[in-house]
């Protein structure tokens, strides 16, 4: 037997989960937006939507994120398509993009995103900044499919190729690096916590309490980037002095951290202006 839309939500949310993911759940079985659902409280789902629905309620009840559900989740206004082989994109990174917007403007720019993962980040810059040359790059194949994808379906230019971190760049060919890599300690109690038990482990724990990439990060960006280059990496909360301190011994100047909007150390970068 099937049901009115009013009823699935109401079904959903007495199942104990929560009402958004509820109403994200039931607009994206139904491919309608959000605002249908209220319009439309007394329309009778079909069948397959209903299964479909039903399906995902299950999914969301055992803890596996909507973006992983559903198979998107928006980054930078941007629609990616998001599976089990990457991190989500998280509102937090885009601070990351908003700081190197604010340091490198239209020019021509040669731009790497290490640990590109869904491309979030390449596919933002090159979004606000078309005049660059951006490129992303995973150790995971599943990972820099996934980013072609959402380059191709947003009409994006940018490449995505496997690699490990920036090994294999060539010297001095790179103007811009940015990286969200993997940067949580294996024993942090937040792995244990929501989405993030459904999120790959390679994506999210680091050695040496979670600087373990930095540290390969800066010691390879400093062969690969230009004179006058720079370096530009999310990082945990309490991560920003060790980061500084590596990009300082790195040989990077200007070095400096810049706060998320929930107030914590989120950003740092540095300039290579010798080498
Ligand atoms: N900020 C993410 C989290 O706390 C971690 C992202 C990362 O490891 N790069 O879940």
């Amino acid at each position: 037997m099937t049901e009115t839309i009013g009823n699935a939500l109401i079904r959903g949310q007495s199942l104990g989960l929560d009402r958004v993911d509820v109403q994200i759940l039931l607009c994206t079985a139904l491919q309608k937006p959000r605002t249908y659902l209220l319009a439309w409280p007394e329309r009778m789902l079909t069948e397959p939507q209903k299964q479909l629905y039903q399906g995902w309620l299950a999914r969301r009840l055992r803890g596996e994120p909507i973006a992983y559900i559903v198979g998107e989740r928006e980054f930078w206004s941007l629609p990616l398509k998001t599976n089990a082989s990457t991190l989500i994109p998280r509102p937090d990174t885009e601070i990351l993009v908003e700081t190197v917007l604010a340091h490198f403007g239209p020019a021509p720019t040669v731009c790497l995103d290490l640990g590109t993962g869904t491309g979030a980040i390449a596919l933002a810059l090159k979004s606000e900044r078309p005049g660059w040359l951006i490129s992303g790059i995973d150790r995971q194949p599943h990972a820099v499919e996934l980013a072609q994808e959402n380059a191709v379906t947003l009409g994006l230019t940018v490449e995505f190729r496997v690699g490990d971190w920036c090994a294999d760049v060539a010297p001095g060919s790179v103007d811009l690096l940015v990286s969200n890599p993997p940067y949580i300690d294996a024993d942090d109690p937040h792995l244990r916590l929501g989405d993030v038990r459904f999120e790959p482990a390679g994506a999210l724990v680091a050695e040496r309490g979670g600087l373990s990439e930095f540290e390969k990060i800066v010691e390879q960006a400093s062969v690969c980037l230009t004179l006058g280059g720079a370096l530009f990496f999310e990082h945990g909360w309490q991560q920003a002095a060790p980061v500084r301190a590596m990009l300082a011994v790195g040989g990077f100047s200007r070095v400096e951290t810049v706060t998320d909007y929930g107030g914590n150390e989120r950003v740092s970068l540095g300039y290579l202006e010798h080498q």
